[in-house]
């Protein structure tokens, strides 16, 4: 496990939950490779075993291969080996989610936690940090964005301030929660050199390791940490247009909320992360293999009345019976939701007002599969056969949008920026640095 607030001086180990007790999975299957060397141990005991192994859930006991242990623990032996498990969530909670098989190098622990399983990888940072750059974005991308992109990895891995599932014993969970990693599955030679050629570099301010926060597409300017998180601004993380230096857009405030519809509504040219850098289509051949191709940087969305009121009932105010009117009352720094408005009847039809804060509730409520972001400017309509209410999101970018812009990070290394012009672009002040060899 990493230490908080400790920088490491050699390489340490990660822990990644892989399969959670929330995933509910009974059956688990490991194929061993043919080919490859494995120490295999249940309950300690040297379990010898080709092929495949089967961990089933019975009464909330574990059993391998139909033999009751408390703990199964697979070791590879050979180099870049791996076991192959199956089924693992990919995308959990959200509309995407599918079963996929994960390749694990190095270790893997099963055990009952909560009367379910639980499978968790242990293995070296670096190993790790091979598979998250491609996990994350599709191969074909610049050495410059995988390196960058293994950099921020790295970092906020180490800055590791959120510790979200450290009472099931792992750092981090395989998903877009903390950070999509789905093993060997999609590591080529270029995110092996990605890793490489930067080896125990992060990224510091003022002695400490950047809380790297970043996401899919900022929309065009970057949202600030405080409008996000804690109310604790980071000085790296600013509201900064994400284009080339000289843009127009600097002293654009988008906490005011006739440039923010103006923003959203239009589509500002010369952003890194916009369709003139990087044409739709040009997009899929770099996105990772789990997203849906689409429409990042200025997108549509409508949902029926029903539906949005089932969701807003089902998460926050079981008391609504219909929505008036939806409205953003506070915009952050990139135009997303700081504050936002949902008037409603409830059941005695006396009209409430639910107060939505921040980025994150917003995306919650707007949707039931998640809204791609709440840089939104929402209509209320009626729909084409005159019977039923919509609303209509007209929205800009996808994720949380500070820090760094993977599509924009994509757009800058296209244009031949470097990884250190990457990282100094969206951390701006920090310096690039080694912590270990
Ligand atoms: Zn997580
Ligand atoms: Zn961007």
């Amino acid at each position: 496990m990493l230490e908080k607030g400790v920088i490491p001086r050699t390489e340490p180990l990660l822990r990644v939950g892989i399969i959670l007790p929330e995933d509910k999975v009974e059956s688990l299957t490991i194929q061993l490779q043919p080919e490859q060397e494995y120490i295999i141990l249940a309950d300690d005991e040297t379990f010898s075993q080709k092929g495949k192994i089967v961990a089933t859930l019975a009464d909330g006991a574990l059993k391998v291969n139909g033999v009751r242990a408390q703990k199964l623990l697979v070791k590879t032996l050979s180099e870049n080996g791996f076991v192959t498990a199956s089924p693992v969530i990919a995308g959990r909670g959200f509309h995407w989610f599918k079963y996929i098989s994960v390749k694990l190098p190095e270790s893997i622990e099963v055990t009952v936690r909560d009367g379910a399983m639980m499978l968790v990888n242990e293995l070296k940072l670096e190993t790790y940090l091979t598979c998250v750059a491609t996990s994350e974005m599709g191969a074909a991308c610049p050495p410059a964005l995988i390196e960058a992109q293994t950099v921020v990895a790295r970092a906020w891995m180490l800055a590791n301030v959120e510790q979200k599932h450290i009472h099931l014993g792992f750092d981090v969970c395989n998903d877009d929660c903390c950070q999509r990693y789905q093993g060997f599955n999609y590591v080529t030679e270029q995110s092996r050199h990605g890793a490489l050629a930067t080896k125990g570099m992060v990224i510091t301010y003022a002695g400490a390791i950047c809380d790297a926060r970043y996401s899919k597409c900022c929309g065009g300017m970057m949202e600030t940490f405080e409008n996000l998180w804690e109310n604790r601004p980071l000085p790296y993380m600013q509201a900064i247009p994400d284009m080339p230096e000289g843009n127009p857009y600097g002293d654009l405030d988008l906490t005011v909320e006739k440039n923010a519809r103006e923003w959203i509504l239009t589509s500002p040219e010369d952003a890194f992360c916009g369709p003139e850098m990087i044409p739709s289509a040009d997009l899929k051949k770099y996105l990772g293999h789990v997203d849906e191709a689409g429409e990042y940087y200025r997108w549509n969305v409508s949902i029926s009345h029903d539906e949005l009121a089932q969701n807003i009932r089902e998460k926050v105010a079981p008391d609504l019976k219909k929505i008036l009117d939806i409205e953003i009352t506070k915009r952050a720094a990139s135009g997303r939701s700081l504050e936002m408005d949902i008037r409603y009847l409830d059941e005695n039809d006396e009209e409430k007002v639910l107060l939505v804060e921040k980025d994150y509730e917003a995306r919650r409520l707007l949707h039931p599969m998640f809204l791609y972001s709440s840089a939104v400017v929402i209509e209320k309509k009626m729909s084409a056969d005159g019977k039923n209410w919509e609303f209509h999101y007209r929205g800009a970018g996808w994720g949380h949008g500070a820090g760094l812009c993977q599509i924009g990070a994509l757009g800058m290394s296209l244009k031949g920026y470097s990884t250190e012009a990457i990282l100094k672009h969206y951390y701006p002040g920090v310096t690039y640095e080694k912590i270990y060899d």
